[in-house]
């Protein structure tokens, strides 16, 4: 089970630019045809998105931390419900472009289950003040439908409460119980799946920093994940 941004592929400015090789591409469908190894994809993108990016057959492709998971048969499941959350989303996104206007460098993605609030291209004060703004204007609406602030790498996201990389992983080894769970992931939302896989697999930090971490242990960036899985394909 593996993250996108930041572990498979190098975080860019705009998420439209992390576009994955082809050598990634040939390495997870070598991957996904091998009998013993079971392949997840679990992103902060929409599940579609994410069927764009890697179109390779057999994989799990969890969207939205786990929000929307495309099954490897084509099924889709969803773990909220998304025509009833999409108004809200819409409200919450108008409350995020509001408080971005007129300010350089953040950019309001509002996804299927989830709004996020990118501020990577942004000054530090511009950055602060917007994200204040916005969790003061959004938090009485967040309350009242069970919506929750996430923070992740130089990204603020609303998601309903409950949906997280941990709870994805937990709900793909119960589908496998036969596999070694491993987890790769690179920032802060990736915690709870090295939770969850902590007790019977391995959790990797894919970063050369940052102190703090529930997984056991650490590459360095994407080009050492991508060598990791050509020796375990192989
Ligand atoms: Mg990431």
């Amino acid at each position: 089970m593996t993250d996108y941004d930041g572990t498979l592929v190098p975080i860019r400015e705009r998420p439209e630019y992390a576009l994955p090789g082809p050598g990634l591409l040939s390495l997870l469908r070598r991957l996904a045809n091998t009998s013993r190894v079971a392949l997840a994809v679990i992103s902060g993108r929409d599940a579609d998105d994410l069927k764009k990016l890697i179109p390779v057959k057999g994989i799990y492709l969890a969207g939205c931390h786990g929000a929307e998971i495309l099954f490897p048969g084509g099924e889709r499941h969803t773990a909220v419900e998304i025509d009833k959350l999409s108004p809200v989303l819409e409200a919450v996104a108008a409350q995020a472009r509001k408080c971005v206007s007129g300010r350089e460098g953040f950019l309001v993605e509002k996804k299927r289950a989830a709004v996020a609030l990118h501020y990577r291209m942004a000054g530090r004060t511009a950055a602060l003040k917007a994200l204040d703004g916005f969790e003061t204007a959004v938090r009485p609406l967040a309350m009242e439908h069970g919506l929750e602030f996430v923070a992740g790498r130089m990204v603020l996201e609303v998601r309903p409460r409950g949906v997280n990389k941990g709870e994805t992983v937990r709900r793909l080894m119960n589908l496998h119980p036969c596999c070694c769970p491993l987890y790769f992931g690179d920032d802060t939302t990736d915690e709870d799946a090295f939770r969850a896989v902590r007790e019977n697999g391995l959790g990797v930090l894919v970063s050369g920093r940052g102190p703090v971490t529930a997984a056991s242990h650490r590459l360095t960036g994407p080009h050492e994940v991508l060598r990791f899985l050509q020796i375990i394909s192989a």
